[in-house]
C-alpha cells in the first residue's frame, strides 16, 4: 500500500515536471512576443510623435513666414528696398522669449532671388536661384513652400512665402527653424535623441550650427545631443543604426527614424533612446500574473486531486483490510503488551463494555488484566518473563487463557506474532475454543466424581511413561479400591454407593499436588499416577491416604487397599499397570485396608 502511494506520488510529480516544463515554454514564448508587440507598439508610438512634432514644426514655421509675408511694412519695405533689421532682430527675441522658437532664422529675398537680409549674418546682396530651386522663377510663384533639407549651416526646417501685393510678387520671406524644439519636447518624455545626417551632407555644411560631429564624419543637428548617448553611438558604430528599425541594447530601446525631404529623399535619422525601465509593461505584468495565477492554481489542484486520490484510495485499502479482519471469527488486537490500539469487530462482542477502540484506550486496558490465575493457562507473567515474551518465545506449551468476561468464562488459543514495521507491536489472535474444551473436558471428566475418566487417565499414562523415561525421572503409580463396596450398595443403596464415591474421590483429590493425575477406572477403583516421584513417597502418600480415608467416615466408614509401583527403565506402560494391578491384589488378598508396593 505504501509503495503504491510513492508510485501515485512519483508519477504525478512526474507528470507536473513536465506540465511545467511545457508550460514554462510555452509562457516564455508568449512573454517574448507579448513583450516584442509592447516594444513595437512604443517605436511606433515614438516614430508617430516625431513625425507629428516635425510636421507641427513645419506648420508652424510656414504660419509665421505666412504672417510675415501679409505685413504691410514688409511690403512697403520691399518696395522701398529698405529693410529694418531691428524690427526683425525684436520679432526673433520675441519669439525666443515666448514661444519654443528659440533659434528661428529670417530671410528676406527681392522679385530676383537676391537676399536682402539675413538675420543669423551680415551677408546679403546674393542671389539664391541658382542653388535654391525653389527660388527660381519667383515672380511666379503665388504658393507656399515648406521643406526640411540640409544647407550650408543645418539640417533644418524651411518655409517660404511670397509676399505679394495686389497680385504682383514683390519678393519672399523664408523662415529657417531648427530640431532643437524637437528634440527638446522629446527630452521631456524620457527619450534622448541624436540627429545624425547622412555622411554625404557633411560636405555641404560649410558653417555646421552646432559644430557637433560624430567620429569626425557625421553632423549631428541638435545641440541639446548629450554626450553619454553621442559616445554610444560613437563605440558601437553608428552605421548599425541607419535602419528606420530599433534595437534592444544595454537596457535600451534604441530607435531609428528616417528624416526625409520633399521627394522623400532620406536625409539623416532621429536616433532616439529610451530606457526599458521607463516602457510600460503593465500588460506584461499582467500577462505573468496572470498565468502564473494559474499555474499556481492548477498546481494546487492537482495537489488536492493527488491527496484526495490517495486518501480514497487509502480508505478503500484500510476498508478492505478491516473487512477481511472483521470477517475474522477470531479475535484480532494489536498491542505493545500494555495498550491495545487495533481491535477488529469480533473484539467488541466479548468486550461489549468497550464502545470502540478510543473508548478503551483511555483506560490502557490490557488483556492480560482478565486472564484467571489457573495451572495450564497463561498468565500475565510466565516463568518470570511477560505473556507476549513467553508466547513469542520458542518454548511454548501453554498457549491457551481462561478469560473472565460478564460472569463467562471463556477459553482462548493466543497466537502471538511481532509486527516487523511496527516496532514493540504485536499482533494477538486470540481463537475462541470454550465449546471445544468443554467437550474434550466432558469426555475425559467422570460424570459422577468430576474426576478424570480412564480416557483421561489413559490419555495422560503413555505420555507420562515416556516422559519420564526421556528424562529419567522418577514416575509412581498408586492404584486403589474400596474395599467390600459390593456390601454397601446392597445394605444402604446404590445412591449412599455414589454418595461415597464422591465424598472420597474429593477426600482423595485433596491431597493431591497440580500435576498428579488422579482418575476413577473402574467402579470403585482408582488410579493415583505421580510425575517426579518414586516407590517411597508414593507408599508413603498410599499410607497417608489409606489413614485419612480410614478416618475420615463422612457418608459411611470405609477402607481403601493401595497397590504402589514405581516405573522401571525396561518396562513399558501396560507392564506397569498389571503391576500395579498385582500389587493392589496382593493388598486384597493379604486383608484389606493396606498399602502394597509392588
Ligand atoms: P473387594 O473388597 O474385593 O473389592 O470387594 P467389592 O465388593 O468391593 O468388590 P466387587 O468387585 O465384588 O464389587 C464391586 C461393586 O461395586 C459392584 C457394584 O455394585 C459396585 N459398584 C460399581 N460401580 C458402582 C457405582 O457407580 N455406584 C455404586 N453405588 N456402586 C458401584
Ligand atoms: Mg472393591
Ligand atoms: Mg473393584
Amino acid at each position: 500500500m505504501k509503495k503504491l502511494n510513492i508510485i501515485y506520488i512519483l508519477v504525478t510529480i512526474v507528470i507536473m515536471i513536465f506540465a511545467s516544463l511545457f508550460y514554462f515554454d510555452y509562457l516564455q514564448n508568449k512573454k517574448a512576443s507579448l513583450q516584442k508587440i509592447t516594444y513595437d507598439k512604443e517605436v511606433q508610438a515614438i516614430k508617430n510623435n516625431l513625425d507629428l512634432l516635425i510636421l507641427t514644426k513645419k506648420k508652424a514655421t510656414l504660419a509665421v513666414a505666412i504672417a510675415l509675408a501679409n505685413d504691410k511694412t514688409l511690403i512697403q519695405e520691399l518696395k522701398s528696398k529698405h529693410i529694418d533689421e531691428k524690427r526683425y532682430q525684436k520679432i526673433i527675441q520675441s519669439f525666443k522669449q515666448n514661444t519654443l522658437y528659440k533659434d528661428i532664422w529670417i530671410q528676406v529675398v527681392d522679385k530676383n532671388a537676391v537676399s536682402m537680409y539675413r538675420s543669423w549674418t551680415s551677408t546679403k546682396g546674393d542671389g539664391l536661384a541658382k542653388y535654391r530651386p525653389e527660388f527660381q522663377n519667383l515672380t511666379l510663384k503665388t504658393e507656399n513652400y515648406t521643406s526640411i533639407s540640409v544647407g550650408r549651416y543645418n539640417l533644418s526646417i524651411k518655409s517660404i512665402a511670397p509676399i505679394v501685393n495686389n497680385g504682383e510678387v514683390l519678393g519672399a520671406i523664408e523662415i529657417i527653424s531648427h530640431f532643437n524644439s524637437t528634440t527638446n519636447i522629446l527630452q521631456q518624455e524620457d527619450i534622448e535623441s541624436i540627429i545624425i545626417l547622412k555622411k554625404e551632407y557633411t560636405k555641404q555644411l560649410k558653417y555646421p550650427f552646432t559644430k557637433l560631429f560624430l567620429d569626425d564624419t557625421y553632423y549631428i543637428a541638435n545641440i541639446d545631443a548629450s554626450k553619454e548617448y553621442r559616445d554610444y553611438l560613437s563605440s558601437n558604430n553608428v552605421n548599425r543604426y541607419f535602419n528606420d528599425n530599433y534595437k534592444l541594447e544595454n537596457g535600451y530601446l534604441i530607435i531609428s527614424s528616417a528624416i526625409k525631404d520633399v521627394n522623400n529623399k532620406i536625409l539623416g535619422y532621429a536616433i532616439m533612446f529610451k530606457k526599458l525601465q521607463d516602457i510600460s509593461t503593465l500588460e506584461l505584468k499582467y500577462f505573468m500574473f496572470k498565468y502564473i495565477s494559474l499555474f499556481i492554481i492548477l498546481v494546487l489542484i492537482a495537489a488536492v486531486a493527488l491527496v484526495v486520490l490517495l486518501f480514497t484510495h487509502n480508505k478503500k485499502q484500510k476498508e478492505y483490510y478491516q473487512n477481511i479482519l472483521d470477517s475474522s471469527t477470531n479475535i484480532v488486537v494489536v498491542t505493545d503488551g500494555q495498550e491495545i490500539s487495533y481491535a477488529n469487530e469480533i473484539f467488541f462482542h466479548y468486550f461489549k463494555q468497550y464502545e470502540n477502540l478510543e473508548a478503551m484506550s483511555k483506560q490502557h486496558f490490557c488483556i492480560c488484566d482478565l486472564f484467571i490465575k489457573e495451572d495450564g493457562f497463561i498468565q500475565k507473567n510466565m516463568n518470570g518473563v511477560s505473556w507476549i515474551e513467553y508466547l513469542t518465545s520458542k518454548n511454548v506449551q501453554i498457549n491457551k487463557a481462561k478469560i473472565k468476561v460478564d460472569n463467562n468464562i471463556y477459553i482462548f488459543v493466543i497466537t502471538i506474532s511481532k509486527l516487523k514495521e511496527y516496532r514493540g507491536k504485536v499482533l494477538v489472535i486470540l481463537e475462541d475454543v470454550t465449546s471445544q474444551e468443554t467437550l474434550l473436558n466432558m469426555s475425559i471428566t467422570d460424570e459422577l466424581t468430576q474426576i478424570g475418566n480412564r480416557r483421561h487417565f489413559n490419555l495422560h499414562f503413555e505420555s507420562e511413561v515416556s516422559r519420564s523415561k526421556r528424562y529419567e525421572n522418577h514416575l509412581s503409580l498408586i492404584m486403589c479400591d474400596i474395599d467390600f463396596f459390593k456390601d454397601v450398595n446392597d445394605k444402604y443403596g446404590h445412591d449412599k454407593g455414589d454418595e461415597v464415591l464422591v465424598n472420597y474421590a474429593q477426600l482423595i483429590s485433596s491431597h493431591l499436588r497440580n500435576e498428579d493425575i488422579f482418575c476413577r477406572v473402574g467402579g470403585e477403583e482408582f488410579t493415583i499416577l505421580l510425575p517426579n516421584t518414586g516407590k517411597d513417597n508414593a507408599q508413603k502418600l498410599a499410607e497417608k491416604l489409606r489413614i485419612v480415608i480410614e478416618q475420615y467416615k463422612i457418608s459411611l466408614a470405609i477402607t481403601m487397599s493401595f497397590g504402589v509401583v514405581e516405573l522401571s527403565m525396561d518396562e513399558n506402560a501396560g507392564e506397569l499397570y498389571k503391576r500395579a494391578d498385582e500389587a493392589l491384589y496382593q493388598a486384597k488378598e493379604s486383608g484389606r485396608n493396606r498399602v502394597v508396593v509392588g
